[in-house]
């Protein structure tokens, strides 16, 4: 990618020729992301910027800033997501986009790269379309979804989960945060109850952090995501009897946190033994009464099961729903096992999936395949157009976290494989 000379783009240069020549700007990159992460900065260099919060606005409100000024038309739907829209070479808005986005929400905890990567170098893709007054044959947009993390309204990816159709924007809606606040009120509250009808679009790719560790311990720059792994959650309610610590033998006992134990033993197990990137956790419980000298005789807590394979998530539910019955025998307690979420493994468009992983390799950036352990807006859009996800390394694979970090250079990177994979198909042949 040294060899291309700078040259002046005409609106109507040829798609291969603009290819070759458009660079991002790695700094102005940088520096719209350090930007966006002082809202809500936190003091140990993270980002706490709740959906839907006064932060979350002030968030909307600066990146929607830098969209209008690149000359795009914002639409927002009734579940708050944002759509920017850049004209295509007829000056229509109105056709299927090429688009990408992510989420700007984070984590109580969260970092500056979780998702306002995905904005902000669809951002940078379009300033470079400007700079270099390429017109296209169809539009170019950059979409923000509501409450990505799903830290202060469940469910999780709720506004690319409503625009595919996977929830109701009723159900969104009327869900409620922990004050007793709901998703309709926290939306007009900060002016993003909209109207807007969502487009559709002809293609959608999401840059994103890796947010674990593979690529880094691979000393690999790009991710090809090929597929997002299937998740089946489970809320385990363990009941047995509370009694006296001291006075209450061994043998009597119906102790819910010992039966609890020994599923969270089987939950690794299961992780362990199962083919397609298989994952098991254990990560919240609740012991009751939860008392130093008191026999716990409810224990509620959850489990969160993935593959890549639909086949393997059954057979691991199975498996874990036979150990809580053999359990619930042995220890003398009742077991219940609620599934509470159900997504199964997506695979992304694999002409998409090519195009990043060659355009990689052009550009000169190594790369591999990969399978996303997290959910991603772009796992429900995929079920609305041809969509994929270009992952960048992430120091330590840690996220979710206020020390999340990412270099400036792997994120020019994927930035760029983003511009050269969106450019062919804004200007299809
Ligand atoms: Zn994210």
């Amino acid at each position: 990618m040294n060899t291309a000379q700078p040259r002046h783009h005409a609106p109507s240069a040829a798609p291969s020729a603009t290819a070759q020549a458009l660079r991002i700007d790695a700094d102005r990159l940088w520096n719209s992301l350090m930007s966006l992460a002082e809202i809500g900065a936190t003091p140990k260099g993270g980002v706490a910027r709740l959906t839907l919060t006064e932060l979350d606005r002030q968030g909307r409100e600066r990146v929607g800033g830098w969209l209008r000024e690149a000359g795009c038309t914002l639409q927002v739907d009734a579940i708050g997501n944002v759509y920017a829209i850049r004209p295509d070479r007829h000056g229509r808005t109105d056709q299927p986009a090429v688009a990408v986005g992510s989420h700007i929400d984070t984590q109580p905890n969260g970092g500056k790269f979780d998702g306002n990567y995905g904005v902000l170098a669809g951002l940078e893709v379009l300033r470079t379309l400007n700079d270099h007054q390429v017109s296209t044959e169809r539009p170019f947009a950059v979409v923000i979804w509501t409450n990505e993390e799903g830290s202060r309204f469940t469910p999780v990816m709720m506004g690319s989960g409503v625009y595919a159709g996977a929830v109701t924007l009723e159900h969104c809606l009327a869900q409620r945060d922990r004050d007793g606040i709901s998703v309709a009120e926290a939306l007009a509250t900060i002016g993003y109850a909209g109207t807007a009808t969502p487009p559709r679009f002809a293609a959608y790719v999401e840059p994103h952090i890796e947010q674990g560790p593979i690529l880094e311990r691979e000393n690999i720059t790009i991710g090809a995501v090929e597929s997002a792994l299937g998740q089946r959650w489970f809320d385990i309610t363990v009941t047995g009897q509370d009694a006296h610590a001291g006075p209450t033998p061994i043998e009597m006992r119906r102790d819910a946190l010992l039966a609890a134990s020994r599923l969270v033993i089987e939950v690794r197990r299961i992780a362990a033994e199962y083919p397609d990137y298989a994952r098991g956790t254990v990560g919240q419980m609740q012991v009751i009464p939860n008392s130093r000298n008191v026999i716990p005789g409810k224990v509620v807590f959850t489990v969160d099961l993935r593959s890549a394979s639909e086949d393997t998530l059954l057979a691991m539910a199975e498996d874990l729903r036979a150990c809580a019955a053999r359990v619930a025998g042995q220890d003398e307690v009742a077991i219940e096992v609620d599934e509470v979420v159900h997504f199964p493994p997506c695979a992304f468009d694999p002409e998409l999936v090519a195009a990043i992983e060659n355009g990689a390799r052009q550009a000169g950036y190594s790369v591999r395949r990969i399978a996303s352990g997290a959910g991603h807006d772009a796992v429900y859009v995929a079920r609305t157009c041809p969509s994929a996800m270009i992952f960048v390394p992430c120091e330590g694979g840690i996220s979710h976290n206020e020390i999340e970090n990412a270099t400036p250079s792997d994120l020019a990177a994927g930035c760029q494989v983003l511009l050269d994979t969106v450019l062919p198909r804004l200007n299809p042949a």
